[in-house]
């Protein structure tokens, strides 16, 4: 049997024809990516993404895979396909630690349903995925575990709070991967580590078995390594759940089909606010010859105004901490994971276990959040926090009046060191500027890889679109991969 695949190299569907084709076998496959993860994961020294690995639950649905094979039937549409899945994501019997020290012993009795359906489609799940704790940073160096390093520079960070999702997907250590996105934890990563990162549309994907953050910005998507990985992932993953009362009962189009639609004459936003005098040129630059190969394709290019963009970082970080600080009180040192041993009253195993077993970070919020909330402040801030948003998703739809889509860029600046920001919170919430705004608008966006800085760090490009039109910035971003392709080899 000739076996030499190229696991960097592989797709959804190239995997999933390696097992049907009898070039691999499901459980070999496996094996692979567990050699390598060995070698190229490691906690020092290596990316360090992969925080715990299924291995017996990979090699059971490995063997269900190639026993259809040997059947001589075909394969499900993920058969075969290792995927990692970000640890805010629970798994049932395998555990969740949410980065988090207080959830550091932590196994839930339940699978989330985006698992189960990934599973249910034949995806192997290798392990959980390093993240920020409970999914709050920008760089994953907020992990009780330690950071993720990004496999493009491994002094840089890999963005977060779904490092280990953009890491691992980068480094070939899984074909796709899962990640969660409040504001901006998917598309920045994804951007930093050069994959393509999708947060679908509020609602879209289940969020039962999401660990909260912020509930009403929370959302499940896929990073993979092209759009339409990103396109047959969503498909699997999208869909009414009834264990969520917020996941919609929107239709899901068949993506993979969507995507090969023509995107000329699509009408593409381009919004002056995203591009201020202080974006770094190199990511600026890439962006901008980005919207070229987009009209050289036939899109109309027209500048937008989104005025209120201005406000989104300090909205966003008012609603998602008092949100956090909300979903956080449950770790108690009773119900879940850390507490702490030899207190003398009830009040003091509470106020020790979540000293102990929660990190700065998240403490922070937890005092930004209950600020916000309490009683006399509530009207200023977090009142005004629900009003402004309302004023940047209107934005939005004013916009989706004019424009099909809208393009950005994803981050300010490429990958940063490790350390460079981690003393500077407020410098490293601006990280997120240019993500924010999607997030609180409940609106869909994709980052897409645009380029490279001399120095080889990637940049990524966000197209953000319509609720619920997940299909036309996915087509777009298709159109976009094939367009720069063809552009780098006229070039070479
Ligand atoms: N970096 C942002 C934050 O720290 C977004 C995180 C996320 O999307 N989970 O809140």
């Amino acid at each position: 049997m000739p076996d030499d695949l190229n696991l960097n190299l592989l797709t959804i569907s190239s995997a999933r024809a390696a097992v049907q084709e009898r070039q691999t076998t499901a459980t070999s496959l496996v094996e692979k990516f567990y050699s390598k993860i060995e070698i190229e994961d490691r906690p020092v020294g290596g990316t360090n993404a992969y925080l715990t690995l299924t291995r017996e639950r990979a090699l059971e649905q490995a063997s269900k895979l190639d026993r259809i094979v040997d059947q001589g039937d075909p394969l499900p549409p993920l058969g075969g396909v290792p995927v990692g899945i970000k640890d805010v994501i629970v798994t049932g019997g395998v555990r969740t630690t949410a980065g988090s020290k207080i959830l550091g012993n932590y196994v839930p009795p339940y699978d989330s349903t985006a698992v189960t359906r990934l599973e249910r489609a034949g995806a192997i799940v290798l392990g959980k995925l390093n993240c920020d704790e409970f999914a709050m940073g920008s760089s994953n160096e907020n992990s009780a575990w330690g950071p993720v390093r990004n496999p493009r520079d491994l002094s840089r960070v890999p963005g977060g709070s779904s490092g280990g999702s953009a890491a691992a997907a980068a480094a070939g250590t899984a074909v796709a991967t899962l990640g969660s996105d409040t504001g901006g934890s998917i598309r920045q990563p994804a951007a930093f580590c050069g994959v393509v990162g999708l947060m679908p549309t509020y609602g879209r994907v289940s969020r039962y078995g999401l660990i909260a953050f912020g509930s009403s910005l929370d959302h499940i998507g896929p990073l993979t390594r092209s759009v339409k990985d990103a396109a047959i992932l969503l498909r699997h993953l999208a869909g009414h759940d009834p264990m969520d009362t917020t996941s919609s009962r929107v239709a899901v189009p068949d993506y993979e089909q969507e995507i090969e639609k023509p995107v000329r004459g699509l009408r593409v936003g381009v919004p002056t606010e995203y591009f201020p005098s202080e974006l770094d040129s190199e990511v600026g630059k890439s962006v901008e010859a980005g919207i070229e190969l987009l009209a050289g394709a036939g899109c109309e290019v027209k500048s937008i105004s989104l005025p209120n963009t201005k406000y989104a970082i300090p909205t966003y970080y008012i609603v998602a901490t008092a949100e956090a600080s909300s979903n956080l009180a449950r770790y108690d040192g009773v119900r879940y994971g850390y507490r702490s041993q030899n207190s003398k009253t009830l009040r003091e195993m509470y106020r020790r276990s979540r000293d102990e077993g929660f990190g700065p970070e998240v403490k922070r919020r937890i005092m930004l959040g209950t600020y916000a909330l309490s009683a006399g402040y509530y009207d200023a801030y977090y009142l005004k926090a629900q009003q402004v948003r309302t004023l940047i998703a209107r934005d939005f739809l004013e916009a989706f009046k004019e424009v099909d889509v809208i393009v950005t860029p994803t981050t300010p600046t490429p990958a940063f060191k490790l350390g460079e920001k981690s003393d500077d919170p407020l410098s490293m919430y601006l990280a997120d500027i240019f993500t924010v705004t999607a997030s609180l608008a409940g609106i869909p966006g994709i980052s897409v890889p645009c380029g490279e800085t001399k120095n080889g760090l990637p940049i990524g490009m966000q197209i953000l679109g319509r609720h619920f039109d997940e299909a036309t910035i996915l087509r777009l971003a298709h159109a976009f991969e094939h367009a720069r392709a063809a552009s780098l080899s006229r070039s070479a």
